[in-house]
């Protein structure tokens, strides 16, 4: 099982997408390869006549790959991944999947992601 894991507060997320370079540059990752892709999904209109909020969906949400490896080198010099640290808009956090599942529970629009073993 992982210990250790993000937490995206996409509410927040601008897409800048600064998270996507500080990650190919703490990894040297060549062309094509990615640790972490921006995604946006959106805009597309709510199909609820009832919704009382924005009419629209539009996230932008930071998704590690399948090659994140939680920044092992960093965590090892205790300094924190290269994403949580370059995030602009502050929206990403990295702890134990404890303390990352705690935040969770207290506001929406997060997602927690552990990498495989
Ligand atoms: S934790 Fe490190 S390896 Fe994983 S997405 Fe963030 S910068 Fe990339
Ligand atoms: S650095 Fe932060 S705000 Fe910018 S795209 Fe990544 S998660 Fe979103």
């Amino acid at each position: 099982m992982p210990k250790y894991a993000l937490l995206i507060d996409y509410e927040y997320c601008t897409g800048c997408q600064s998270c996507e370079v500080a990650c190919k540059e703490e990894h040297d990752f060549p062309v094509g390869k990615w640790g972490i892709r921006v995604l946006d999904d959106g805009p597309w209109q709510k199909d609820d006549a009832n919704d009382q909020g924005s009419s629209f969906n539009w996230n932008k949400i930071a998704v590690p790959t399948d090659l994140c490896d939680l920044c092992a080198r960093r965590l090892e010099n205790n300094r924190e991944p290269a994403c949580v640290h370059n995030c602009l808009a502050a929206c990403m956090r990295f702890g134990t999947i404890e303390e990352m599942a705690a935040e969770l529970a207290k506001k929406p629009k997060q997602v927690m992601w552990a990498p495989t073993e």
